[in-house]
């Protein structure tokens, strides 16, 4: 075992700690690798908090982990000590279901195992990347390429693959007509991949607060939701509308912005169930769908793509005894577009 530095929750209410926890021993398929970086997901604040159901204390999160390979286990052939490597949001899966033998981990029929809250195969909780050190099954470590500079890297682990899969799998490219809601973590990510793809892209949010930024980041157009000739002006326009937006919408309104067989699809998670009328996607043969962050393959190939378009998200570094700061800022919108943990700080 390994004892390492980590920033926890000890309960659902009190502020998250310095501390340490245990790093099982390298196996033979393992990683060992030193966090360099570790971004702030909104889900980790609802999962320490306790909104996302009970977990067990103390806890440690972080899905959004970069770092540098320091020791690998004798059968690991995919990496080696010194690799610039990523984690996101799952660690293993069963391996032997159909969705894990296509290479859909992320859909793996047995549930994939969390980066952190997970029961681990050894029967242990995983913990998450608000630490100095991490073990990983080799299979389940991306290579982040070195062009991406690393303390941008993390957030590409989760609201980086999150929005890519599902353009990717929505055949999202040039010509497509692409709508994003919601201007945060994972929405600013949606704007510069569909905008690198080729697409037309448009922001619906809230309000114009974040409009030049958003123009900025690749969006031919931008869209106050609270003004209603927005959804009159962009009648059945859309191809693809990715929702990143995790409170409850009026989402008729927003199906009525698409065009015949277009896909509004969810990747942000409202607890409240959001009302669909039928009659909203028959009219047009549209599609309403959900997807969940993406497989190993797609979350390399997202790496790839981000390197190659010299794409990285807007990021906020931050020392580790501002996380409890940073998260209140998180919950007002207080941040463009994703804190970033220097886990230098931890050590
Ligand atoms: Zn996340
Ligand atoms: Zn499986």
């Amino acid at each position: 075992m390994l004892t390492v530095n980590a920033y926890a929750a000890p309960s659902a209410t009190e502020p998250l700690i310095k501390t340490t926890i245990e790093r099982r021993d390298v196996g033979p398929a393992d990683v060992l690798i030193e966090i360099k970086y570790s971004g702030i997901c909104h889900s980790d604040i609802h999962t320490v908090r306790g909104e996302w159901g009970d977990i067990q204390y103390p806890q440690v999160v972080g899905h959004e982990i970069v770092g540098i390979v320091s020791e690998v286990g004798s059968e690991v052939t995919k990496h080696k000590v010194g690799d610039r490597v990523g984690v996101g949001c799952m660690v293993n899966s069963c391996g032997e279901c159909d969705s894990c033998l296509a290479g859909k981990e992320n859909y793996c029929l047995k549930g994939n195992t969390g980066t952190y809250t997970a029961v681990d195969r050894d029967g242990s909780i995983t913990q998450g990347g608000y630490s100095t050190h991490i073990v990983v099954v080799e299979d389940f470590v991306l290579k982040v390429p070195e062009s991406i500079p690393f303390e941008k890297a993390a957030p590409l682990l989760c609201a980086g693959v999150t929005t890519f899969s599902p353009l990717a799998h929505w055949n999202a490219g040039p010509g497509s007509k692409v709508a994003v809601v919601g201007m945060g973590g994972l929405g600013h990510m949606a704007v510069k991949i569909a905008h690198a793809m080729g697409c037309e892209v448009t922001v619906l949010s809230q309000t114009l607060s974040k409009q030049e930024d958003g123009l900025r980041l690749g969006a031919d157009d931008y869209f106050a939701t609270s003004d209603p000739e927005t959804f009159r002006k962009n009648s059945s326009r859309f191809d693809l509308i990715i929702n990143t937006v995790s409170a409850s919408i009026d989402i008729n309104a927003y199906l009525g912005l698409l065009a015949v067989d277009g896909t509004l699809v969810n990747v942000g998670a409202p607890s409240e169930p959001l009302g669909v009328q039928a009659f909203s996607l028959i009219g047009k043969r549209r599609s309403f769908a959900g997807s969940n962050i993406g497989s190993i393959q797609e979350t390399q190939d997202m790496l790839d793509f981000c390197a190659e378009h010299g794409i990285a998200p807007e990021t906020e570094l931050i020392a580790a005894d501002y996380i409890n700061e940073a998260y209140e800022r998180v919950l007002k919108s207080d941040v463009r577009y994703r804190f970033v943990i220097d886990i230098a700080t931890l050590a």
